[in-house]
């Protein structure tokens, strides 16, 4: 059944990026961040190369190819198509140029560790239905939610993610206050939630999309109910050849707008050099440059390619910053298909505050995890060998965790327990291929602080003006892009950060 997405009239100007023609651009990193901003000052004329650590482009969202299996390594939900299609357009192209989508119904099923299990479907008819199930009122109670979080979503979307406000008194303004009016910005998610539903199933329902932000309902600010708009009204979808697609389409883009890419070359060094830069890489070779732009791990950057006066922030700053969970991953090629999983399951214990406490509060491996499985074989035969299936486990787990190969070993038979204890799919005796990815590996493989998955959470006191700056107060000509800066994590976000750096590049 086709279901009519929701799409948001969200009217923003572009600014112009004439500025930027003819400067030699190097940016560091290939995750959406910098790839969005390469095609940005492509686009405008700049002379870019991307250098990228690793051999292959897309960052976080890396694939896994081996024995007929295919994985995205990171993101799998392509929320937000809206972002997307405003990306292509602001170059003259289409989404369908470069790869084709299909809405999942339903979007995802969730199995709760008491035996309860609920899909949640396109359809927002039946969507109130379950909620009524569980509680009376629940149906309308959604109805009111939701266009709530639509509200803050398009009021949220065109004044403060497609606009970069990164000063305090971009906010002192009669208008901003006008938009703010009726947002849901104070508060926690959890109190928000509570407001409309009693029951704690339905609680979780509406929390669970945190994760996307990598905080919990506890420290996230309830403006973020605006994700709720995302998931249930404009859905979920399935880019055919997954998130992969995605990365090619855009570097394809890139291409044809004339970046140049350079891989398996991490920068060493970003040294000054005759008002502009010499960026440096592992193998000796410079590249010199008029702007730079990092869509690395800012702490990395700072850190490590820059020398102590040049840094906007100390040590004690990143050291003391609420990191995002890093990740327990589970990639596996199983024999036979993997019914009752959808394309997206999640398994919730029915009390889940004792996992977001051994994330956030006291580090630990969750001794009862909340965690997602993704089987895109469900939806796509070219990911898997005939007769088989591939799906990985993610369990958000704390970031700096103590990652060993006994303990991993040890986590990766209590979650395949669990998996079967709780949706009844028995993996253990039918794998074909399997790899672990955790914290080291975060760490090793992107040069993220404390192996994070996603960066810096959205906490109060890290939204908005309060995250890095896309331009550092410290250099001149250096920028940054991707999830550490505004608007945020997640694949869209970074696809918008994308503009915001160019934007600021042109200023
Ligand atoms: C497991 C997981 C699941 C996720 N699920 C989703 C999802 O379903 N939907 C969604 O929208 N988002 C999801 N996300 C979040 C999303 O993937 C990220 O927010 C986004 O991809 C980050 O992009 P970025 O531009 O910040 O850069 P990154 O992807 O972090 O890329 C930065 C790049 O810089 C490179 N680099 C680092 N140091 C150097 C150096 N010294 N020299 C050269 N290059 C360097 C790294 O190798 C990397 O390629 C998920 C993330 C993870 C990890």
């Amino acid at each position: 059944m086709d279901f009519a997405a929701e799409r948001s009239q969200i009217n923003v100007d572009h600014k112009s990026l004439s500025s930027v023609a003819g400067q030699d651009v190097v940016v560091i990193g290939g995750g959406f961040g910098g790839l969005s901003t390469a095609c940005y000052l492509a686009d405008a004329d700049a002379n870019v190369t991307l250098i990228e650590k690793n051999k292959q482009l897309g960052g976080r969202a890396s694939r896994l190819e081996t024995d007929g299996f295919r994985f995205d390594m990171g993101p799998s939900w392509y929320l937000m198509p809206d972002v997307f299609e405003r990306f292509f357009a602001h170059f003259d192209r289409d989404v369908e140029d470069y790869y084709t989508l299909s809405r999942l119904d339903p979007h995802y099923r969730i199995f709760f560790k008491d035996g309860d299990q609920v899909d949640l479907v396109p359809d927002v008819e039946q969507n109130k239905e379950l909620f009524e199930s569980y509680e009376p009122g629940a149906g309308e109670a959604l109805e009111a939610y939701l266009k709530e979080s639509k509200q803050n979503y398009e009021i949220g979307m065109e004044h403060f993610v497609y606009t970069d406000r990164p000063r305090f008194r971009d906010y002192m303004d009669l208008d901003v206050l006008r938009y703010s009016w009726g947002l849901s910005l104070i508060g926690s998610m959890q109190g928000h939630v509570e407001d409309y539903f009693d029951h704690p199933k339905l609680q979780q329902i509406m929390q669970y999309t945190l994760v996307f932000l990598g905080g919990s309902p506890y420290n996230t600010p309830a403006l973020y109910n605006l994700m709720s708009h995302v998931d249930f009204n404009m859905g979920v979808y399935y880019p055919d050849g997954g998130i992969g697609a995605v990365v090619d389409g855009i570097v394809e883009l890139g291409a044809e707008l004339g970046v140049e890419y350079v891989t398996d070359q991490p920068v060493t060094e970003i040294a000054g050099r005759r008002g502009g830069f010499a960026v440096r890489t592992a193998t000796g070779d410079e590249y010199l440059a008029d702007l730079v732009v990092s869509d690395a791990d800012y702490a990395h950057t700072e850190q490590e390619l820059l020398p102590p006066e040049k840094r906007q922030y100390d040590a004690d700053y990143w050291e003391s910053r609420t990191y995002a969970p890093s990740a327990f991953l589970l990639y596996l090629g199983v024999e036979g298909d993997v019914e009752p999983l959808a394309h997206h399951t999640l398994v919730l214990p029915t009390e889940w505050d004792g996992h977001f406490e051994q994330i956030f509060d006291r580090p630990a491996w969750p001794d009862d995890p909340a965690y997602y499985l993704c089987v895109p074989s469900k939806t796509d035969d070219t990911v898997a060998p005939e007769g088989h299936s591939n799906l990985f486990a993610l369990v958000p787990i704390a970031p700096g965790l103590d990652d060993t190969e006994s303990l991993r070993a040890e986590y990766r038979d209590q979650v395949l327990e669990d998996i079967a204890a709780n949706t009844g799919v028995d993996l253990r005796d039918r794998i074909v291929f399997e790899r672990m990815f955790s914290v080291n590996d975060f760490a090793d493989r992107y040069n993220s602080m404390k192996g994070t998955a996603l960066g810096m959470a959205h906490t109060l006191r890290q939204t908005a003006l309060f995250r890095p700056p896309h331009h550092s107060k410290a250099v001149d000509g250096l920028y940054f892009t991707g999830s550490y800066t505004t608007p945020g994590i997640g694949v869209p976000m970074c696809l918008i950060s994308g503009q915001l750096t160019a934007e600021q590049m042109a200023d």
